[in-house]
């Protein structure tokens, strides 16, 4: 049988309805409905000539051999946020069931295909995303993450235990490592641009570095009614006008972005002037040198308005990644793909992290696609894609699977790069 997108659609529906409630999708990692999500699907494997077992990580690897051990590796992730969409992670490995169908159904493939659906992508329970994935790329240690709890208390390795995972082992699912030659993922966008340019289907170029700050200006307290304006050190005056600076800082680049999404002021009451603000400040972008010319602008930016409102500024770094290019010669292959599919293509950054992310940062080739998501939302049970777009989204996407493997195969031609 060809490939069948519309089985895809079905699939994701009944995943839904065997998983959601009324508040949506409640697939957190870890927890018995995920469990249940994870059953459901590898009950759908067996009719398939597959082998599977979890690794030490929790991640669920599904094997189809091929004449050589290299391999094509596909995949998402099954778990989401609590209240969480229909298709966030879902997507990725419902349509990459239905590619790894059709591909068994050809007969044995010139590589091995293997089918991973990474263990807590989302760290909406602990707060640790990219769980499986980051322990497979050997970015994570266990020492960072041991002390996590859950808001019950429970802690993670208690409850990773019940799951069959033993956290002193997870640095063990790095040796799925072996023979990874691309790793592709198929997602929905979460964001608002590829509907803005009527586009079903887009190729990513890499997730965008992240830098995040606490900024905190200090100034003095004084009494709203005494306290006359010419000398006040008034700190969230200063903090106001760095909130501003920060948007004609990243709309000199166009894919930067930089937010300003906490302000707490001390004493913090109606009759006092603001001694103390603490702001936190998150800026990104998928070129280094922009990330990093970025941030220095608004250092600078900082200390102006702190000295211009009689206050000083302290910076500390609360967390950073560097961007994520993702594989030349995969972009060019998943644009080909979008092409002869959807008929136009565009390339786009992804500002959210994802599994891939972690794939490429252990040097294996790798490219995503993204599908349009209708009004950009997503961690939200209104997130929604039109039903042709997932459609086409599993036909461009297994088109983009057997083209890498046309180059992973012996007489293919093209190179991916290391
Ligand atoms: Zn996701």
């Amino acid at each position: 049988m060809p490939l069948d997108p519309r089985r895809t659609v079905s699939d994701l529906e009944q995943l839904r309805a065997l998983t959601a409630n009324d508040h949506g999708a409640q697939r957190i990692a870890w927890s018995e409905t995920w469990l249940k999500a994870r059953a459901w699907f590898q009950s759908k494997l067996a009719q398939l000539p597959v082998e599977h077992h979890l690794d030490a990580a929790g991640n669920s690897w599904t094997t189809l051999r091929g004449d050589s051990d290299r391999a094509l590796i596909l995949g998402s992730h099954l778990d989401s946020v609590p209240n969480g969409g229909w298709l966030d992670g879902c997507l990725g490995v419902l349509a990459s069931f239905e590619v790894l169908r059709g591909l068994a159904e050809d007969g044995k493939p010139p590589v091995t295909i293997r089918l991973v659906d990474w263990a807590d992508e989302e760290g909406a329970r602990f707060g640790r995303s990219l769980f499986g994935s980051s322990a497979f790329a050997g970015t994570q240690t266990i020492q960072a993450d041991r002390g996590r709890t859950d808001r019950d208390g429970i802690r993670l390795e208690d409850a990773l235990r019940q799951c069959h995972v033993d956290v002193e082992r997870i640095g063990d699912a790095a040796m799925e490592r072996a023979h990874a030659a691309a790793y592709l993922e198929l997602h929905i966008e979460q964001g608002p641009v590829l509907e803005g340019m009527k586009l079903p289907l887009g190729v990513v170029l890499g997730t965008k570095g992240v830098e995040r700050h606490a900024i905190t200006f200090h100034g003095q307290e004084a009494h709203s009614g005494s306290t006359p304006m010419a000398v006040r050190r008034d700190a969230l005056a200063a903090a106001a006008k760095l909130a501003l600076e920060i948007r004609p800082i990243a709309r000199k680049h166009p894919d930067a972005v930089a937010t300003m999404g906490s302000v707490k002021t001390f004493p913090g009451i109606v009759t006092a002037v603001v001694g103390r603000c603490e702001t936190t400040l998150d800026m990104r972008d998928l070129d280094a040198g922009v990330l990093a010319s970025m941030l220095a602008q608004a250092q600078e930016a900082s200390r102006r308005f702190a000295a211009e409102e009689g206050c000083t500024v302290e910076w500390s770094r609360i967390w950073s990644i560097e961007p994520i290019p993702f594989d030349p010669a995969l972009i060019e292959l998943c644009d080909q793909a979008v092409r002869e599919t959807a008929g136009t293509s565009h390339r786009l950054p992804s500002g959210p992290l994802h599994d891939a992310a972690e794939v490429a940062r252990a040097g294996i080739p790798v490219v995503m696609m993204f599908t349009q998501s209708l009004a950009g939302l997503s961690h939200n049970p209104a997130e929604n894609t039109k039903v042709e777009h997932l459609e086409l989204a599993v036909q461009a996407f297994d088109r983009l699977a057997r083209k890498t493997i046309s180059t992973l195969s012996p007489a293919g031609t093209a190179e991916l790069s290391p």
